[in-house]
């Protein structure tokens, strides 16, 4: 490309004139060498020039084709510094995603420096961080451990719509202790459909290398992969379980709380006070922490229900981090078993988390063994936490959603940078 000139538009934009140094009139349809017919202006976004949004103004040649059998008439010379109908340069589309992946700038920031729409910005990050991410054919390679993940987000911060999305993770590198997970893919929904498709859509190759597909409890996944993976190993998602039972001790408390309060928790309310003590995991408190549950369980009789429930949730929470897994699994085994029986009156939400674990047993032994080496499978659930917390945020929609789900996978930026 040649410059022509420049002058400074309305807005503050720069514009640089400029022709293709070598021109390749041969036709996209047949190959023949064209006839010169005329030149258009192709207007290109480019990257910021000291700080002002850049565009470029290219005399681009078009020709006639002349193939008797081309179906093609009249085509534009193509541009080395774009891709055909592209409306921004191809170092333009590297540079938005460097500054979001690399510099975590937003896209409005990135916007405005481009003197470009957030939308446009937006969709445009998100087809260069996919194309980047899937049009690599070793993307899905060595892809054993598939973890599928429903996750909701909202269209704006605190109101709107609720949406949920399906979550592709390769867990591989974190079950194998290798590297951490990988974000693989997101689509909207979370049907059975989604993932069925989803899988469909993959090579038989691909089909025949995935041994165990790890998911939370929402049954559609599972009667997915039984259909299209015949083969491979659901396992429940430790997350998920104790997770699951964590609710059920929340659960607890405030059915107690209603019952001999009669109120909802009060900052002065011993059951109100112990509600986040009472999830975290017992060796992970502090003296003060254990003497608050001690007062708790201590104060009323009533308080029993919670106390037997919360020793449940324990005892999941335990099994899962016993670095011995067979011994993990005896302990789960032994749980499952207990639940199971008729439980005396009172313990409703220790009930429901009994048949739930019964139901899913099969799932949630095979956790054990499948689950890799002693510390992988706790690596893989902090991993994904991590990543859930960068993206249970708002978002103004589907794209930018998978946009931010692709910046947080921590993969483009090594593949800015190979650019
Ligand atoms: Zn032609």
């Amino acid at each position: 490309m040649s410059i022509t000139g420049a002058q400074i538009g309305a807005g503050d934009v720069t514009v640089i004139e400029a022709r293709p140094v070598q021109v390749l009139g041969f036709c996209p349809g047949c190959g023949a060498e064209g006839r010169l017919r005329d030149h258009i202006i192709r207007e290109l976004t480019d990257i910021p020039v000291a700080g002002h949004p850049t565009r470029l103004r290219v005399r681009v040649p078009r020709f006639v084709c002349e193939g008797a059998e081309c179906l093609r008439k009249v085509f534009q010379a193509q541009l080395e510094a774009a891709e055909p109908g592209a409306k921004t340069t191809r170092r333009c589309r590297k540079w938005i995603l460097a500054r979001l992946a690399i510099d975590k700038m937003s896209v409005r920031a990135v916007a405005a420096a481009l003197g470009l729409g957030w939308d446009l910005v937006n969709d445009l990050a998100v087809d260069s961080a996919r194309s980047l991410i899937y049009d690599d054919p070793s993307h899905l390679d060595r892809v054993r451990i598939l973890g599928v993940d429903e996750h909701y987000w909202k269209h704006v911060r605190g109101q709107g719509e609720e949406n949920f999305a399906t979550i592709l993770v390769d867990l591989t590198p974190a079950i194998e202790g290798s590297g951490p997970a990988r974000l693989l893919d997101v689509r909207a929904g979370r049907s059975a459909k989604v993932l069925t498709q989803w899988l469909d859509e993959r090579s038989a190759a691909f089909r025949d290398q995935v041994q165990v597909v790890t998911m939370d409890g929402f049954t559609g996944y599972h009667s997915a992969t039984k259909a299209s993976l015949p083969e491979a190993t659901p396992v429940m998602d430790p997350f998920h379980t104790v997770q699951l039972a964590g609710q059920k001790v929340t659960g607890c408390r405030q059915r107690l709380q209603q019952q001999i309060l009669g109120h909802r928790g009060r900052k002065d309310d011993l059951l109100y006070r112990g509600r986040r003590t009472l999830l975290t995991r017992r060796s992970l408190l502090n003296q003060r922490g254990i003497d608050r549950l001690e007062r708790l369980f201590n104060q009323r009789e009533e308080h029993i229900a919670l106390e037997v429930t919360y020793l449940a949730y324990q005892d999941i929470i335990t099994a899962y981090s016993h670095p011995d897994r067979r011994i993990g699994k005896k302990l789960m085994t032994a749980l499952i078993d207990k639940l199971r029986k008729r439980l005396p009156d009172g313990l409703e939400e220790l009930a429901q988390l009994g048949r739930t674990l019964w139901r899913k047993r099969d799932q949630i032994l095979a956790f054990f063994d499948h689950g890799g080496t002693s510390n992988g499978p706790v690596e893989a659930i902090n991993g994904r936490l991590e990543h859930l917390r960068g993206i249970a945020l708002g978002f103004r929609n589907f794209t930018h959603y998978v946009l931010r789900c692709l910046l947080h996978s921590g993969q483009l930026a090594a593949r800015i940078n190979a650019l």
